[in-house]
């Protein structure tokens, strides 16, 4: 769901936020580097509770400035 702190040409460093399960999409791409669709999705809905997300941010936030 959150991942990083991974390098950023603009901001020195920067966090990823996927509010996407992987392998659910919209598309099968053959090229897609998150491997094959598991499940093709068109319905909106949400997959994580936000709650959980900014916890996870603040979580990973928080070791960012420890290693800083
Ligand atoms: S590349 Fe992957 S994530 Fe992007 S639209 Fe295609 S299947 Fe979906």
């Amino acid at each position: 769901m959150v991942f990083g702190p991974v390098p950023s040409r603009r901001l020195g460093s920067s966090l990823g936020i996927s509010n996407i399960p992987p392998n659910v999409c919209s598309y099968s791409c053959v090229y897609c580097q998150a491997g094959r669709t598991c499940q093709i999705q068109t319905k909106r809905r949400a997959f994580y509770d936000p709650a959980d997300i900014r916890d996870a941010v603040s979580e990973k936030l928080t070791k960012a400035d420890a290693l800083a």
